[in-house]
């Protein structure tokens, strides 16, 4: 198995090197070409020159002779090609000998091509004079292009520039990849290092650098938001585990002391004190059969009876119910419904317990003489219910964890009864309707909780 760093590297380097072989294979093909061409008209012109030579010596002299333009022969010798002059009847006045040039290419001049062994090959060409053949020029050579020293100096020394230009961009581009290699991998490496952190159970740990690509700057936030969660779910579990445990022991406790008192003979046994022991039996049983509930919710296993349920109806009984216990703390209850009737589909049940458990805080949490105002707003998309007080409000350090598991404000923690479990049944009963709650709040002021259903 490779690391990122590694395997981006050798990508990126086996790229560079592909596509720098292929632009040299295709800048020295084009090249060759445009300089063969260059050398096609070279030739050309000198062919030309050659026959208006001719043509000029016959012009002057009206006949060819043995040494018409015989000096010819020694540029032609030297320039490694063969010259025949023919007469117009084709009869040869003077030629050279195309062995001569074969072995004497290693002498004078080199050809890049056949290296003095490539096939020979001639072009004839017409020497006119006033309109009439008047005889014929042969220009033969061993390859279709010659090349002098010059020209194979020149060629080489493009192709060692070429070469030299492949390794400087090949350094380049691998030193850029290496750089680039680790600007990916050293962030990956450091998530990887920062969940093994994580899994060994250091929730405090953070990794604390940013990066400019957005993908990985998003892992960076996603790996320290897991911590952030991690570490508050392990606090949770602790409360959890303190709450749990002090729930169960203040009816014990109550349970145990009363009870050994009566045995005693301490405290008489009458009714009054029997129901008071009932209560923290009930009290007891309460707090079971909520953390049954939170179980069932938590699991999901329990299948909703969907049905249509009329919303206002449900909220106005919850508030109805409510009633006699907010008066006992002089709150007051207003149902702020218009007159439309509203619909939603939903299990009637689980939708009440949600109800219950937000009116039941709302009066709960409330000051005496407070307020509790329910209003229902519908729209084209959804049903807003929002259930405000005028309560002790939440702090806002505790705002966000209302709904976890046995989470309880530190007020109520010490002065108002609960176990920390009616948001989180709202939350997974709202979550299987497709629902959302929202909660506001400010210490002293208030909470305003307000549930969005899904048309
Ligand atoms: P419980 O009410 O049994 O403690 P909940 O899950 O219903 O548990 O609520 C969790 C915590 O949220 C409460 O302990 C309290 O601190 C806070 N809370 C909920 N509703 C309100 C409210 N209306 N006003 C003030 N605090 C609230």
């Amino acid at each position: 198995m490779h690391s990122v760093k590694k395997r981006l590297s050798i990508t990126l380097i086996l790229c560079t090197i592909l596509s720098v072989a292929l632009c040299t294979i295709f800048v020295n093909i084009a090249m060759n070409a445009t300089f063969n061409k260059y050398l096609d008209d070279v030739q050309d012109k000198r062919n030309s020159r050659i026959v208006e030579y001719f043509k000029e010596i016959y012009i002057k002299d009206k006949k060819w002779s043995k040494n018409s333009g015989e000096e010819l022969q020694h540029e032609a010798y030297m320039s490694n090609y063969c010259l025949t002059l023919m007469d117009g009847n084709k009869n040869v006045i003077w030629g050279m000998d195309p062995n001569e040039i074969k072995n004497g290419v290693a002498v004078h001049s080199m050809m890049l091509q056949n290296n003095g062994k490539g096939i020979y090959s001639s072009k004839t060409f017409n020497i006119n004079v006033d309109g009439k053949i008047v005889g014929y020029a042969v220009v033969g050579q061993y390859s279709p292009v010659l090349l002098s020293e010059e020209d194979i100096n020149f060629k080489l020394s493009i192709n060692k520039s070429i070469a030299i230009s492949a390794v400087i961009v090949i350094i380049i581009v691998v030193s850029l990849a290496l750089i680039l290699s680790r600007q990916f991998s050293l962030p990956i490496k450091r998530v990887a290092d920062t969940s093994v952190r994580l899994a060994e159970g250091n929730y405090t740990f953070r990794l604390d650098m940013k990066s400019n690509i957005k993908e990985i700057n998003n892992l960076i936030n996603s790996i320290n938001m897991l911590g952030e969660k991690l570490k508050n779910q392990d606090t949770l579990r602790k409360r959890l585990v303190a709450d749990i445990s002090h729930e169960i022991r203040t009816p014990l406790n109550v349970l145990q002391n009363n009870i050994e008192a009566m045995i005693d003979g301490i405290v008489p046994i009458t009714v009054d004190r029997l129901n008071n022991l009932n209560d923290e039996v009930l009290r007891f049983g309460k707090l079971l059969n909520n953390l049954n509930y939170l179980k069932e919710s938590d699991m999901e296993e329990t299948e909703l009876k969907i049905e249509r349920v009329n919303l206002k109806g449900l909220i106005s009984e919850v508030c109805e119910d409510f009633k006699t216990i907010a008066k006992e703390k002089n709150v007051k209850i207003n149902i702020n419904l218009d007159n439309n009737e509203i619909f939603i589909f939903g299990d009637a049940d689980r939708l009440k317990q949600v109800f219950i458990n937000i009116v039941s805080n709302a009066v709960k949490f409330n000051k005496v003489g407070g307020r509790v105002e329910v209003n229902i707003k519908e729209n084209k998309n959804n049903v807003a219910v929002q259930i405000a007080d005028s309560g002790i409000g939440i702090s806002e350090k505790d705002l966000p964890y209302i709904f976890e598991r046995l989470y309880r404000g530190d007020k109520s923690r010490n002065e108002i009864s609960g176990n920390g479990v009616g948001l989180t049944i709202v939350k997974n009963i709202l979550n299987m309707h497709g629902a959302h709650i929202e909660a506001e709040s400010r210490i002293g002021a208030g909470s305003s909780f307000t549930i969005y259903f899904n048309k």
